[in-house]
């Protein structure tokens, strides 16, 4: 529900606003006086907070928050909607982005992150938008490595690390860069945690191992210690075994030779994965969830190759009275769902439990077997697997994780006796990889990774920021390759996260229909240039 208020204009007239979770401030346009309105804005309906020139918005924000004070060097800002605001929405309000969300934590280091009605937040004067006021600043999110490819992005990090010991230990030390924040900049890159929880914790351990008392309040050029423990393989020290591993897969990377099949996608195999559903719809953030939102997606892109590709497409899961088709709007959660095994098997989830989550590689690797034996290219199999996660709310857009060629096992067979009718898994259950495939594996699915990106780049679709393509998930002390990608045989196999629903802008993307029909096109270009020499 809206908040609605009403306020009168400097003329006396009557105007109602409202503040909508997600949506942000609108005015209702038909008795705003012009000076209210930007240029060339649309007065019909509700007129959006972004089309109201800066008096406008000054307007705005004074008539909806009465309580906050505008001071010289700050304005204090008085929660009066806890239930619609958020500080998200106070960031794109006050300082023009939403991104700016770390900057405003940072500088109200004692608040909570769920906002409590009179909470008072300071918004300084250089955060404010420059139409309130303020120098407008957009969030650093732009820094000379993000045009590089992953390789010499991941160089460039590393480059930007010094190494260290002191009493307390080995460490790395990285010097923050002005409006970087440690979550995103040195947590979030330089490890490979990217949960909420596991980055809150690590941030508060860094700091206090760089002698920050306050995790909020960094000033640019501090040094921060990262103990090497945490850093991700590519940034351990010298004569790392991690180091040595990554330098190898970057090498196998180069190596590589690209596998031609044309604009048609001739002899492709392909496997599209979407995950959870059934009982489980998997994360959910900002109102919506991720199986039915990453099903709609996989369903667009089955389409798309159907109809422009001569591509052999295959989906491991399907919606009970769906069907494989897409919809332009998804009003809750599906209920069932199966995977198309002989006979199909209900989706129990994703667990490490879950039976169903195994049955989804076993699917894929008995269609690609069937593939090899009618004489089809093994080099050219493609398995996607679609999911959408919810991270740090500072971490936005799409990441890819890849297969970590030290974390496959040599082998593997999936055993007990809930799979024992399923033909699949009579038949492909066991896997084994030599230590050749497994650093192809990897190789292969990086340069897939790589023209993934490129082609979400090309169509402004959000890519993760750092590091968008990661060879392991690190969760609550342990880390591992997701299973449907551990144990996949495609000599293709990535898992890619859609969007961070925790993020306000990725959950909105996520819910436009158009948005989901821009990625699913943007998925099939990748798969088109990643066939082409
Ligand atoms: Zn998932």
């Amino acid at each position: 529900m809206p908040v609605m208020a009403h306020a009168r204009t400097p003329e006396g007239k009557e105007i109602i606003l409202q503040l909508q979770f997600r949506k942000g401030l609108s005015m209702e346009g038909k008795v705003l006086p012009r000076a209210f309105l930007a240029k060339g804005a649309d007065v019909n309906g509700w007129v959006p907070f972004g089309n109201l020139s800066p008096e406008g918005k000054r307007w705005a924000l004074a008539a909806l928050f009465p309580d906050d004070l505008w001071r010289e060097e700050d304005v204090r800002h008085r929660v009066r909607h806890p239930e619609v605001e958020s500080v998200w929405t106070m960031a794109a309000l006050f300082t023009g982005h939403g991104q700016n969300y770390d900057r405003l934590m940072a500088e109200n280091p004692d608040l909570p992150e769920t906002l409590r009605e009179g909470d008072v937040w300071r918004i300084p004067r250089r955060l404010l938008s420059l139409d309130l006021g303020g120098t407008g600043r957009a969030p650093d999110r732009t820094q000379p490595e993000d045009d590089l490819d992953d390789e010499a992005r991941v160089a460039a990090y590393r480059g930007m690390l010094s190494f260290g010991e002191d009493d307390q230990g080995k460490y790395a030390a990285y010097r923050l860069r002005k409006g970087e924040a440690l979550y995103s900049s040195v947590v979030i890159r330089y490890t490979d945690r990217v949960d909420p929880k596991g980055v809150s914790e690590l941030a508060e351990r860094v700091a206090g191992r760089s002698g920050i008392a306050d995790v909020r309040s960094i000033p640019p050029g501090q040094v921060i210690k990262i103990p090497v423990a945490f850093l991700a393989g590519p940034f351990q020290p010298e004569g790392s075994a991690e180091l040595a591993e990554e330098r190898e897969v970057r090498a196998e990377v180069r190596r590589t030779v690209r596998i031609e099949a044309g604009p048609k996608l001739t002899g492709v195999r392909i496997i599209l994965d979407a995950g959870h559903g059934g009982v489980d719809p998997g994360a959910r953030a900002s109102g919506i969830w991720e199986s039915d939102f990453v099903y709609d997606i996989t369903m667009r892109v089955r389409r798309f190759l159907e109809q422009e590709t001569e591509a052999q497409v295959s989906s491991t899961i399907r919606y009970l009275g769906l069907g494989f088709r897409s919809r332009e709007e998804i009003l809750g959660p599906s209920r069932s769902a199966e995977i198309l095994t002989t006979p199909p098997f209900a989706v129990a989830g994703e667990g490490p439990k879950a039976v169903s989550v195994h049955l989804r590689w076993v699917l894929a690797n008995d269609l690609f077997a069937t593939f090899r034996k009618a004489k089809g290219d093994p080099q050219k199999t493609l398995f996607l697997s679609f999911h959408a996660d919810s991270l740090h709310p500072s971490a936005r857009g799409s990441m890819v994780y890849v297969p970590s060629a030290a974390l496959v096992p040599s082998s593997y067979a999936l055993g007990g006796s809930r799979t024992a009718h399923v033909a699949e898994a009579k038949r492909s259950a066991r896997v084994a990889f030599t230590g050749r495939e497994k650093l192809q594996g990897e190789a292969r699915s990086r340069q897939f990774s790589e023209a993934l990106l490129k082609a979400l780049h090309k169509d402004r679709i959000p890519v993760h920021s750092n590091r968008p393509i990661r060879n392991v998930i690190y969760r609550s002390g342990g880390k591992w390759v997701p299973a449907v990608i551990r144990y996949s045989t495609g000599a293709t196999k990535v898992l890619i996260e859609v969007a961070n629903l925790t993020n306000e802008d990725d959950a909105a993307n996520l819910r436009d229909p158009d948005f989901r029909e821009r990625y699913a096109a943007a998925v099939v270009n990748a798969i088109r240039a990643y066939y082409r020499k």
